[in-house]
């Protein structure tokens, strides 16, 4: 029997939990996973509301939710009482969005363009937001370095609420008890921000699975450590992690001024890059601040 048409279309204000399940909305703009997109598309409902629910109330708070992809997570915002704004790349998902933003009138606002480019602040003004994605790996770390870098601060979001590979998830929480897992995303993460680890997520929670285990990783800004370039605390974490093996008397050489501030803070010059809490680094980056 032939489906009538607009079968299963969300009607504008539709009761929320009336919304027609996110398999049908797949199949009937026929959104295949894109294996170039990253597309891993969450499927489960009571899952998505449970993911949504890791930043907090978001009643009538701003988010932006990144590739929102079929909508899942974008409903489960919704729901939560958000007002969203996505970002996909993907223009086979706009007419999907288009109508959950008719079923949620102006709590949805949907942006075709690759995240990457996009600058959030130009989006959102002066309001804080909350970021909420399920990105593909590599777009999710290069834009949560992102999120992290620079020298304001605090930042014009939140809190970031990111999926990402489970290994990637435990190099961001990792501390110096971990060394395998521990390196310079942990301390860009960590120096003015208090990231853990919210949720590991199942490869079968995806559609398709994809090869490795996932996790959600929840980050709050802390208030900067004074006196500490964010430039220089980076070019420091990226020479001591860049030769992880090698003592810090080697492997800071290049760094202006870095083996003097190892005297001047105590610090073992036979030490490991993998050995340096957060707060060490951020001492030494605090010297080299200063002008030595
Ligand atoms: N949020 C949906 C979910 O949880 O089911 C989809 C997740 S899927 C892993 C990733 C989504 O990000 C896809 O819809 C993909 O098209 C989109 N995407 C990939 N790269 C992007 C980029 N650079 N900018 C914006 N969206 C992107």
């Amino acid at each position: 029997m032939r489906r009538a048409a607009g079968l299963g279309r969300l009607i504008p204000g539709q009761a929320v939990n009336s919304l027609p399940p996110l398999r049908e909305v797949i199949a009937r703009h026929g959104l295949s996973a894109s294996k170039a997109l990253g597309q891993n598309f969450l499927l489960d409902e009571q899952l998505l509301d449970r993911i949504a629910a890791i930043p907090g109330s978001l009643k009538d708070r701003a988010v932006l939710e990144v590739g929102p992809g079929p909508g899942g997570l974008t409903r489960a915002l919704l729901r939560a009482g958000a007002r969203v704004t996505a970002i996909e790349m993907d223009r086979r998902c706009l007419p999907a969005l288009a109508e959950l933003a008719e079923a949620f009138p102006g709590r949805l606002r949907v942006i075709e363009g690759d995240a990457l480019k996009i600058d959030p602040a130009s989006l959102f003004g002066e309001e804080a937001y909350a970021v909420v994605a399920n990105l593909p790996y590599n777009v999710g770390t290069a834009l949560f370095t992102g999120w992290l870098s620079g020298e304001s601060w605090p930042p014009r979001w939140s809190s970031l609420t990111l999926m990402f590979q489970q290994e990637v998830a435990q190099r961001i929480v990792a501390t110096p008890a971990e060394p395998s897992a521990y390196g310079r995303l942990a301390v860009l993460a960590q120096w003015r921000g208090a990231p853990r680890l919210a949720m590991k997520v199942h490869r079968s929670a995806f559609t398709p699975p994809p090869k490795v285990m996932s996790a959600i990783v929840h980050v709050v800004p802390t208030a900067m450590p004074e006196g500490v370039s964010a430039r220089l605390l980076e070019r420091l974490t990226e020479a001591a992690f860049g030769q992880r093996r090698k003592m810090l008397r080697q492997s800071l050489k290049g760094v202006p001024g870095a083996l003097d501030a190892l005297e001047r803070l105590g610090i073992d010059p036979q030490r490991r890059a993998e050995t340096l809490r957060v707060e060490e680094f951020v001492n030494i980056a605090r010297v080299l601040s200063a002008g030595g």
